[in-house]
């Protein structure tokens, strides 16, 4: 087994998604999954003046002792997360080497993806696009791919309203069996063709480990839906590439739940995660879902990774989506998934929740309004 290279995030965001399982399938193999109950994360957090030299060697020992070893670099300071069996940390003198300040145990039970783990947000990149940093990303198109036509004209006018990543599901999680199922290997085709004629990076579902391999080819970002929050053996493939992977909560699924879900995919080495609040299941019978705008500040302090929220099937009303993506922006998302069709009543899925291209122009203006009045920008 491998480790963890010195600082994968870094080197990731270099890669770009040219090579879809790029490093995961050569140079750096996959890890292997904690064993429940045995897996314990310290962190060791150094000095503002320890030197490079004090840093790699701090590394290489916890390398030499089998352990892995994730190096984050702040302005000030560096965080190196160190994961392993309990026992083995815990005999270990991490606090007497030199250039150490602290080292503190990650006492809960989501380790890789906790904040502390890294000591600052994660920013991942999708394409040429970086999601979590300054800007509100904005991720918009259609529920579905349907044909060449609808995909291209939707991708060019979000992309001239300011999105910055398409979206458009080729393989379809449907509550009926009876309904469009997508259009699968087509579909993914026709996202592609949209990405050349707009350079826009495109994030779709993958629902099947067995699909994994195609969706990898043609996905600048794999989007877990939220009935596969828990299709834990999905979680571990998407884990095993190296490409971001969205993971969207499960209606009916705790925040704790989607951490722990992350989790899965950060500990097969994948660190390329964002998560997403999508509406969960409540009383409440006049919206669709329920969006829990309250996981997003929750979200941002209990974990490096940049939070998505989707108000649209969140709310489901078309009416009700741009209100919700403005409170959303406010509460602090990194990003904003907008469905938008150019016929939604032809629309083959969810065309009551989805808005017209000239309603999601007009609220890219509304949201930098507020990006802006929180310090961020469109
Ligand atoms: C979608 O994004 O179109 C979708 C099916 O989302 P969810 O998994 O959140 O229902
Ligand atoms: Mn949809």
């Amino acid at each position: 087994m491998s480790t963890l290279a010195s600082n994968p995030l870094a080197a990731d965001t270099k890669l770009g998604p040219a090579s879809p399982w790029g490093s995961s399938q050569k140079g750096c193999e996959p890890l292997n999954p904690p064993q429940t109950g045995e897996a314990l994360a310290m962190i060791i957090i150094t000095r503002p003046n320890a030197t490079e030299d004090q840093i790699e060697h701090i590394v290489a020992r916890i390398h030499g002792w089998g352990l892995r070893a994730e190096v984050s670099r702040g302005e000030m300071r560096v965080v190196i997360g160190v994961i392993g069996p309990e026992d083995k940390i815990r005999e270990k003198p991490l606090g007497a080497f030199p250039g150490v300040e602290s080292v503190t145990p990650v006492l809960k039970p989501y380790k890789l993806v906790s904040y502390e783990f890294r000591g600052m947000p994660s920013k991942i990149k999708i394409g040429n696009v970086v999601v979590g940093g300054k800007e509100v990303v904005l991720m918009a198109g259609p529920c579905s791919v349907e044909n060449e036509d609808q995909i291209i004209a939707i991708a060019q006018s979000i992309g001239k309203a300011g999105a910055k990543i398409l979206r458009g599901g080729a393989f379809k999680p449907r509550t009926s069996p009876y309904s469009f199922q997508g259009l699968g290997k087509a579909g993914l085709q026709l996202l592609a063709e949209a990405r050349r004629e707009t350079g826009l990076p495109i994030i779709t579902e993958v629902m099947d480990t067995k699909d994994l391999e195609l969706v990898g080819e043609y996905a600048d970002c794999l989007q877990v839906g939220a009935r596969n929050m828990q299709n834990f053996s999905l979680l571990r493939e998407v884990g095993r590439t190296k490409l971001p992977v969205m993971l969207k909560r499960g209606m009916a699924a705790s925040i704790k739940d989607l951490l722990m879900s992350a989790e899965y995919i950060l500990s097969e080495g994948n660190f390329n995660v964002l998560l997403c609040e999508r509406g969960i299941r409540t009383f409440e019978t006049m919206t669709r879902n329920t969006l829990d705008l309250n996981a997003v500040p929750v979200l941002k302090a209990e974990t490096h990774l940049p939070v998505v929220v989707d108000p649209t099937h969140g709310i489901g009303i078309r009416q009700f989506v741009p209100s919700m993506a403005l409170a959303a922006v406010a509460a602090g998302a990194d990003a904003i998934m907008i469905e938008v069709h150019n016929a939604p009543e032809l629309a083959k899925s969810d065309g009551e929740q989805c808005l017209l291209p000239g309603e999601f122009a007009d609220l890219v203006g509304r949201i930098r309004g507020v990006a802006e009045a929180i310090g961020r920008e469109v």
